[in-house]
C-alpha cells in the first residue's frame, strides 16, 4: 500500500525464493556487510582480510555476542560452512583469545568460550579447542532447510482438519536479519545517562550505534528486505527517542545522529520529534488534522482517531487475521526450537499492530486486543514447558487491560523514555525559546521568519515529546506561557505558509489545559463561543436521547439480546493459560427509563409575517434600478405588498405589534419624558433581566426546527468601485470568527462578535483623504425584500451585512459583530447589556448609525488597511445613491423591531435623556417650592438621591446584576469608553451624516 510512508513499503514484493536463491543471494551481498561488521566492532578499517588483531581479554565478552550473531545468521541460512572468510578469521582470533584465557590464566572453559561451537564444523575450532566432541549438523533444526517448513508442529481444527506451518525463505530472512541486527545492537554498550558529564560516552555511543543502524538498513537492501521485522523496528524507535534525547540533554550540535538517517520511516521519526504524524496528512484523513485557523489548539482525538485507527487496521487487518487459529488443539513439537520459530514468524504482524497505534498516538479497538488474547492464548500452549521469547514491546501495548497469558510475550521491562518529569528543566528550554521569540518581534521578511518559526516548532516539538504530559503539567508556568505563544504564532504563520504545517508539533501530546489557557488568554475562545457550543453539546445530547424513529427501539433490542451462556468449568483459573472463549459473552445491561420532557417552545418569538410591516409609502416608487434582480422584473408591481398604502400610522402599527402588548404605541410626538415612562413601564413588565441579554440565551428547539430560509437575492449594485458579487471577506478565516460563521448559531442574541483587534490596534493608520480607496468598503451586502425578511436578525447574524430596501426607496443596513461600524464595536459590554437593539448597527449609506446617532457618538468604520473612516467615505462605492434619510427613532423601532425581533423601545438618546432629567429637576425643583437657581451643594444633593433612587424606581422585578450595572453613571461609562475611542469622537460636521432626530 503506498499509503504509508515507510521508507520500503510493507508489500514489498514478497520474494519467492528457494534455498539455492538465498545462499547466492547471502553470499555475493553479505561478505560485505560482514567485514564492515568486524570493522564496526574493532574500530578500524581493513585493507586486507587477513589484517585481525588479537582480541584483548576485556573485549572478547562482546566479540563473543558479535560473532555469535553472525554465526546464527548463516546457521539458518544452511551456511555455517561456507561464512565469508573474514567471519572466519575472527571467529578463529576469539576462539584463540578464549584458548589463551584456559591456558594462560586458567579460566574454565565454560567461562571463557562465549562462541556457539555447536554451530560451526569442528574444523573451524579444533586447533583453538581441542578435546570438544559433538556431533554437529550443518542443517538447522526446527525448521526444514528447503521450505521451512515447521517440523513437527501441526494443529488439528475441531473439525477434524490438520494444519501444518511454514516459515518461508522472505519470511525467514526477514526474521533473521532482524535477529542478527538486533543482536548486534545489544553488543554495543548501553547508552550513558543523560547527563552533560556523560558527553563522551554519549557521543561514542551515538557514533556506533548509527553506524550499526546504516549497515542494517543497507543489509536489509542488499537482500530485498522490504520492511524490518517489527522487534527490529521496536528497537529503531527507543535509539531513535535516545538520539533525540541527546540533543537538548547534552547540548551539543548532534548533526550525524540517527535522526538525520535518509532511511529513517517518518512515523518513526515523526513520534520522536513530536510532530504530527505524517499519517494525518493523507487525503482520506480529516481536514481538522492540517487546518490552522482558529480552532488550531483544540484537541484533536475526537475528530482524528476513528479514521486513523482505521488506516492501522485497514493496513494491518489481513496479516492479523491470517495468523489466527480457529478452535482445536496443538500436537506438539519435538524440537522447541519449532515454536521459537512458530511465534517469530506470527508475532511479527502483532508488533507492527500496535506500535503503529502507539507511534500515532491511537488506542488499538478491542477486538484487536482481544485477537491479540486469542493469539497468545492459542501460542502459549507451545510454550507450557519454557518460557516465551518476550517478543511483544510492554510500552506499546495496552498493560492493564491484557491477561496474564498474554503478558508472558511481553517483554518485562519499559524501555521507552516516556514520563520523565525530573529531566524537564525549564530554564534549559527558556534559553532556547527566549531568542527566538525576541527576534519574531522585530519586523522580519517572510522568508526569515519562515526559518525560526520552523527552529521554534522542532523545539517546540522535542519538548512535548520527550518528558510526556505529566512533567509539562508540573513544569514552570513561564515555559508554559513561553511556548504556547510561540505554538500561536507558529500556526499563524502557517496559515500564511503552508510549508510549516508539517513542521507543527503534534496538538495531542500537548497538555489539554495548555491548550486551553493560551486559547482563553489568546482570545481565542470567549464566553460567548464556550456557551454557543455547550448549547451545541446539548442539542447533539438532546438528539441522541430523543431519537427520531426506531433507534430506541434497537438499542434496547440490542441489548437484551439472548445471553448466550457460557460454560467456565470451576476449575478453570481466568487468568491461566487455558482459557478459552466460546464466544464472546455479552454483558446484559440494565436499562433505565429515561423520560424526556417534551421542548419548551414558549420561548420562541412570536413569528412575525413580513407582509404586516412591509412599508409602503408610495405604491409608484418600484424599487431602485441598483436593486432590480432576477426576481423582481424592473417595472413589474410588486405584488407581496397587500397593505392598504395609508404609509404607517399608529393603527397600522398597533395592529402589526398586538402580539407584544410591551411594546410602544405611543405616539412618536409624545415627549421624551413620557417615552422614558414607558420604557420604564416595559422594562417592568419584562420578566427577563436586562443583564441577561448579554448571554446567548439558549434556545435548542428553534435551532434544531429550523425554517428554510428566506431567498436572499444577491444583486449587482451600481458602484464606482470594482466590487465582486459574493467576494468572500478574508477577515472570516480569522481564529475568531471562522467557527462562527461557517456554523451558527444565528438564532441566539451573539453580542461577543467583535474584531477584537480594534480596542488595540495601533498599526492601522488613521484614515485621510490621502488614503483614498483603502478607507472604502469591500463587500457586498446581501440585499434582501423586506417581505422576505421574516427571521432578519438570524439573516443578519449569518451575513453580518443585510440591506433591506423598501420600494419606496427607504434602503436600511444592519449589520452584526465584525461588520457594525467601529464605534459599535468598540461598546463595552456593560453599555450592550442595556439594550438589546445594542447587538445590531443599522444606517442608512454614508449616514451615522442608529447606535452612535442615539449615543452621540462619532460613527466612524475599519477596513483592513486603515480605521476611523467616516460613513461617507467607506460608503463611497454606494455613493451614486443618494442618502435617504434614517428613519427615526420611533420609525426604526417599529420597522425593525418586529423584524429584528425586538421588543423592547429603542435606548434613549443623550439629548433626550438630558431633557427627561432637566425636566425632572424642574419638577423637583417645583416641589419643593424653590426658583431654580439651586445652590451647586443642592444640586450635588439631589443628583446623588438620583442615583440612589433610580432602582427602586424601576421596581422590584429588575435583578442586582443590573442595579450593579446602573451604578455606573451613564456618563462615567461615556467617559470611560472614549478612552478607547480615541479619535472618533471628532467633529462630524465635515461629513454628510444625517442622523438622528
Ligand atoms: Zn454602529
Ligand atoms: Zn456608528
Amino acid at each position: 500500500m503506498s499509503a504509508w510512508p515507510a521508507p520500503r513499503p510493507l508489500e514489498h514484493e514478497h520474494q519467492v525464493l528457494s534455498l539455492l536463491g538465498v545462499q547466492t543471494l547471502v553470499t555475493v551481498k553479505m561478505t560485505d556487510i560482514c567485514k564492515t561488521i568486524v570493522e564496526i566492532f574493532s574500530g578500524t578499517r581493513m585493507i586486507n582480510d587477513m589484517d585481525i588483531a588479537p582480541i584483548p581479554t576485556e573485549k572478547r565478552d562482546v566479540w563473543d555476542h558479535v560473532m555469535n550473531a553472525c554465526i546464527v545468521f548463516y546457521h539458518y541460512t544452511c551456511m555455517s560452512d561456507s561464512m565469508p572468510f573474514i567471519l572466519k578469521q575472527q571467529i578463529r582470533a576469539v576462539l584463540r583469545s578464549s584458548s589463551n584465557a584456559m591456558a594462560k590464566e586458567g579460566i574454565p572453559p565454560h567461562l571463557a568460550i562465549g562462541i556457539d561451537l555447536h554451530w560451526l564444523p569442528p574444523d573451524m575450532f579444533a586447533k583453538w579447542i581441542p578435546g570438544v566432541d559433538w556431533e554437529y549438523t550443518a542443517r538447522p533444526q526446527g525448521i526444514d532447510s528447503e521450505d521451512g517448513t515447521l517440523t513437527g508442529l501441526q494443529f488439528v481444527a475441531s473439525d477434524g482438519v490438520s494444519q501444518a506451518f511454514q516459515v518461508d525463505w522472505y519470511q525467514r530472512l526477514v526474521i533473521l536479519h532482524g535477529e542478527l541486527f538486533g543482536s548486534l545492537l545489544d553488543a554495543c554498550s548501553p547508552y550513558p545517562a543523560l547527563h552533560v558529564d556523560n558527553w563522551p560516552q554519549a557521543k561514542s555511543s551515538l557514533s556506533l550505534i548509527r553506524r550499526v543502524w546504516d549497515l542494517a538498513d543497507e543489509a536489509a537492501q542488499r537482500l530485498c528486505i522490504g520492511a524490518y521485522a517489527a522487534q527490529l523496528e521496536a528497537r529503531l524507535l527507543r535509539d531513535v527517542l535516545y538520539a533525540r534525547d541527546a540533543r537538548w540533554a547534552f547540548q551539543r550540535d548532534i548533526s550525524d545522529s540517527l535522526l538525520s538517517s535518509p532511511w529513517l520511516p517518518p512515523h518513526l521519526l515523526d513520534f520522536a520529534l513530536g510532530r504530527q504524524p505524517s499519517l494525518c496528512n493523507l487525503p482520506a484523513a480529516s481536514q481538522s488534522a492540517t487546518s490552522v485557523g482558529g480552532d488550531w489548539w483544540r484537541r484533536l482525538d475526537g475528530a482524528e482517531t476513528p479514521s486513523l485507527i482505521a488506516r492501522i487496521e485497514m493496513e494491518f487487518g489481513p496479516m492479523l487475521l491470517s495468523t489466527l487459529l480457529p478452535e482445536g488443539s496443538w500436537h506438539e513439537p519435538d524440537d522447541p526450537r519449532t515454536a521459537h520459530w512458530y511465534l517469530q514468524s506470527r508475532i511479527d504482524p502483532w508488533i507492527n499492530f500496535f506500535l503503529r497505534c502507539f507511534v500515532v498516538g491511537v488506542t488499538p479497538s478491542d477486538s484487536m486486543i482481544m485477537a491479540l488474547e486469542h493469539f497468545t492464548t492459542n501460542t502459549a500452549v507451545l510454550f507450557s514447558d519454557r518460557d516465551p521469547q518476550r517478543c511483544i514491546p510492554i510500552d506499546v501495548v495496552p498493560v492493564r487491560v491484557l491477561s496474564r497469558t498474554c503478558l508472558r510475550f511481553c517483554a518485562r521491562e519499559p524501555n521507552l523514555p516516556l514520563h520523565r518529569p525530573a529531566l524537564l528543566k525549564a530554564d534549559v528550554w527558556l534559553e532556547r525559546f527566549e531568542p527566538i521569540a525576541a527576534s519574531l518581534k522585530e519586523q522580519l521578511p517572510l522568508p526569515t521568519k519562515f526559518t525560526h518559526m520552523r527552529d521554534a516548532c522542532e523545539h517546540l516539538g522535542i519538548l512535548f515529546a520527550s518528558f510526556g504530559q505529566e512533567a509539562l503539567e508540573r513544569s514552570s508556568p513561564r515555559l508554559q506561557r513561553l511556548a504556547m505563544e510561540l505554538l500561536n504564532q507558529a500556526h499563524l504563520c502557517a496559515a500564511k505558509e503552508s510549508s510549516l504545517i508539517q513542521h507543527l508539533p503534534d496538538i495531542r501530546r500537548i497538555p489539554p489545559f495548555w491548550l486551553r489557557n493560551m486559547a482563553l488568554a489568546c482570545g481565542l475562545i470567549n464566553a460567548t463561543t464556550i456557551a454557543r457550543e455547550i448549547q451545541e453539546q446539548l442539542q447533539q445530547d438532546q438528539h441522541l436521547l430523543n431519537p427520531v424513529g426506531n433507534t430506541q427501539q434497537a438499542i434496547i433490542t440490542q441489548r437484551s439480546a439472548a445471553v448466550k451462556p457460557v460454560h467456565i468449568s470451576e476449575d478453570v483459573d481466568m487468568d491461566a493459560d487455558s482459557l478459552q472463549f466460546e464466544e464472546e459473552p455479552q454483558h446484559n445491561i440494565g436499562m433505565t427509563d429515561v423520560e424526556l420532557q417534551p421542548r419548551n417552545e414558549d420561548h420562541a418569538p412570536p413569528a412575525v409575517t413580513s407582509g404586516d410591516i412591509d412599508i409602503d409609502m408610495d405604491a409608484d416608487d418600484m424599487l431602485p434600478a441598483p436593486y432590480v434582480s432576477d426576481s423582481v422584473p424592473s417595472g413589474a408591481p410588486r405584488t407581496e405588498v397587500q397593505h392598504p398604502r395609508s404609509g404607517w400610522s399608529p393603527d397600522h402599527a398597533s395592529s402589526s405589534e398586538s402580539k407584544s402588548p410591551e411594546n410602544v404605541h405611543q405616539n412618536r410626538s409624545k415627549s421624551a419624558a413620557e417615552r422614558d415612562d414607558a420604557q420604564q413601564n416595559s422594562n417592568a413588565a419584562q420578566p427577563e433581566p436586562v443583564a441577561k441579554k448579554v448571554a446567548p440565551r439558549p434556545d435548542a428547539g428553534q435551532a434544531s426546527k429550523k425554517k428554510p430560509l428566506p431567498t436572499v437575492i444577491v444583486i449587482k449594485l451600481t458602484t464606482t468601485a470594482s466590487l465582486k458579487a459574493g467576494k468572500k471577506d478574508p477577515i472570516r478565516d480569522d481564529p475568531d470568527f471562522r467557527a462562527y460563521y461557517a456554523s451558527g448559531p444565528w438564532n441566539v442574541p451573539n453580542t461577543g462578535m467583535a474584531l477584537e483587534a480594534i480596542k488595540i490596534d495601533t498599526k492601522l493608520p488613521t484614515y485621510t483623504p490621502t488614503l483614498g480607496k483603502k478607507g472604502w468598503r469591500r463587500f457586498e451586502p446581501f440585499v434582501l425584500s423586506p417581505s422576505a425578511a421574516e427571521n432578519l436578525a438570524a439573516l443578519v447574524r449569518q451575513h453580518g451585512m443585510v440591506v433591506l430596501g423598501w420600494s419606496n426607496g427607504l434602503i436600511i443596513e444592519i449589520t452584526h459583530g465584525i461588520y457594525r461600524c467601529q464605534t459599535c464595536q468598540q461598546m463595552w459590554p456593560s453599555t450592550i447589556a442595556q439594550s438589546e437593539w445594542w447587538e445590531f448597527c443599522w444606517r442608512v449609506w454614508g449616514g451615522t448609525c442608529g447606535p452612535c446617532s442615539i449615543r452621540n457618538k462619532g460613527c466612524r468604520h475599519r477596513t483592513a488597511d486603515c480605521r476611523d473612516v467616516p460613513p461617507s467615505v467607506y460608503d463611497v462605492p454606494y455613493k451614486q445613491r443618494k442618502p435617504t434619510k434614517l428613519p427615526t427613532s420611533d420609525m426604526t423601532l417599529l420597522i425593525l423591531g418586529p423584524l429584528l425581533g425586538i421588543k423592547v423601545p429603542l435606548p434613549l438618546s443623550k439629548n433626550a435623556k438630558q431633557q427627561a432629567k432637566r425636566k425632572e429637576k424642574e419638577e423637583a425643583a417645583k416641589l419643593k417650592g424653590q426658583s431654580k437657581g439651586s445652590t451647586d451643594l443642592e444640586e450635588e444633593v439631589r443628583q446623588q438621591g438620583d442615583v440612589h433612587q433610580r432602582p427602586s424606581r424601576r421596581g422590584q422585578a429588575r435583578k442586582k446584576a443590573e442595579s450593579e450595572d446602573d451604578a455606573m453613571e451613564e456618563d462615567d461609562r461615556d467617559e470611560a469608553e472614549s478612552l478607547y475611542e480615541d479619535s472618533t469622537d471628532r467633529d462630524d460636521s465635515d461629513y454628510e451624516d444625517t442622523g438622528y432626530v
